[in-house]
């Protein structure tokens, strides 16, 4: 394994796989009134070397596969991706010297093309839309057709393959329980694969039971709420139920809406300095409703996924979020906004 534990770690690297995952921990200040009255903390995934947390997956399962045999020197790493781990298996391809073939749809943004092609990935395309509007069905059915023609090809297969969590369950999890240990009250997760929740899951259940976890999606996708819809958001949702997601590990869930978690994205921009990606909009709303409904001095921890370089040209640009019909809610109605979020049963 490259990725090192906290107390392992030297400021020295012998590659780009062991900067992964050493990042900071913030409070959040001023970007909602309950943030005086509780402790609400982002954990940066988004200060990972290529700006996400899809970088520790990409990493432990690299490593797995060649510990397995299953990809050896000259092989081509294949997997369908909307952008942070295709953007993970370019930057770990590039230090190991593999081909990367990353499956993209229309949703894939020119920022994420651009760097998937800078690290030296190359792209392949699929257009066929699924009766939900997602292109997820034939993203990983033409990495499963390039797999099977392409010789000494490997796929990860986010979706479906139950290493999946495990960089969650062996690094994030230990990491979120090395700067709180017993004093955490709740757990706040963006889902879509589910591998960051069933991996956190898998460590900190047993040996924090009263810890809660908070799952968070976006509305139209289906993985909390079997009614699909069209949405924008990339990184958080899904047009199937995760295979990959414990549902039984989650003890509340939230499906926010997409002006909510973009306006969010604004708000913590300006509010906090924190230029961040579109799900942490999201997860951050749900995190703030949850301390608003919990006591006074809880201690809440949020998952930032990636960083928000990568939405210039969408969520962080005004003609986008105009032209998509989404307007911007008011870093003062936040609050507002905010409470008026709904919990809901994650097993619906
Ligand atoms: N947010 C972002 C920006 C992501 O890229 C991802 C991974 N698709 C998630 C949240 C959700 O993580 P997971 O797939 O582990 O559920």
């Amino acid at each position: 394994m490259n990725l090192i534990l906290p107390q392992q770690r030297s400021r020295i690297r012998e590659d780009i796989t062991e900067a992964v995952g050493d990042v900071p921990i913030v409070r959040l200040r001023r970007v909602a009134s309950v943030c005086a009255s509780s402790r609400c903390y982002l954990k940066l995934e988004s200060c990972n070397p290529g700006g996400s947390i899809k970088e520790k997956n990409a990493t432990v399962l690299v490593n797995q596969a060649e510990e397995a045999g299953l990809l050896r020197p000259g092989g081509t790493i294949i997997e369908s991706s909307s952008g942070n781990f295709g953007v993970g298996l370019a930057i770990v391809g590039a230090a190991r010297g593999y081909r990367v073939i990353i499956v993209v749809d229309a949703k894939t943004t020119q920022a994420f093309r651009r760097m998937l092609k800078a690290y030296g990935a190359e792209l392949a395309e699929v257009s066929e839309v699924d009766a939900a509007g997602s292109m997820q069905k034939a993203r990983i059915a033409l990495a499963t057709r390039l797999t099977e023609t392409i010789p000494g090809g490997w796929y990860p297969c986010q979706h479906y393959n139950p290493k999946n969590p495990d960089a969650h369950a062996l690094f994030t999890a230990r990491e979120i329980e090395d700067a709180f240990g017993e004093d955490l009250d709740a757990l706040v997760v963006g889902i879509s694969t589910g591998g960051q929740m069933s991996g956190l899951a898998r460590y900190l259940k047993p040996r924090y039971p009263k810890l809660q976890l908070v799952g968070v999606d976006v509305q139209g996708s289906v993985i909390f709420d079997p009614a699909p819809a069209p949405y924008k958001m990339t990184g958080i949702g899904l047009s199937f139920r995760p295979p990959n997601l414990d549902y039984d590990a989650i003890d509340k869930a939230y499906v926010v809406p997409e002006n909510l978690a973009y306006s969010m994205c604004h708000a913590l921009a300006q509010r906090e300095g924190l230029l961040l990606g579109s799900s942490t909009g999201a997860i951050v709303a749900a995190g703030l409703h949850l301390a608003q409904h919990m006591p006074p001095g809880s201690r809440i921890a949020m998952i930032n996924p990636d960083r928000g370089d990568r939405y210039l040209e969408t969520i962080y640009d005004l003609d986008w979020l105009k032209d998509n019909g989404f307007t911007l809610i008011p870093a003062e109605h936040m609050d507002v906004a905010i409470e008026q979020l709904c919990i809901c049963d994650p097993v619906r």
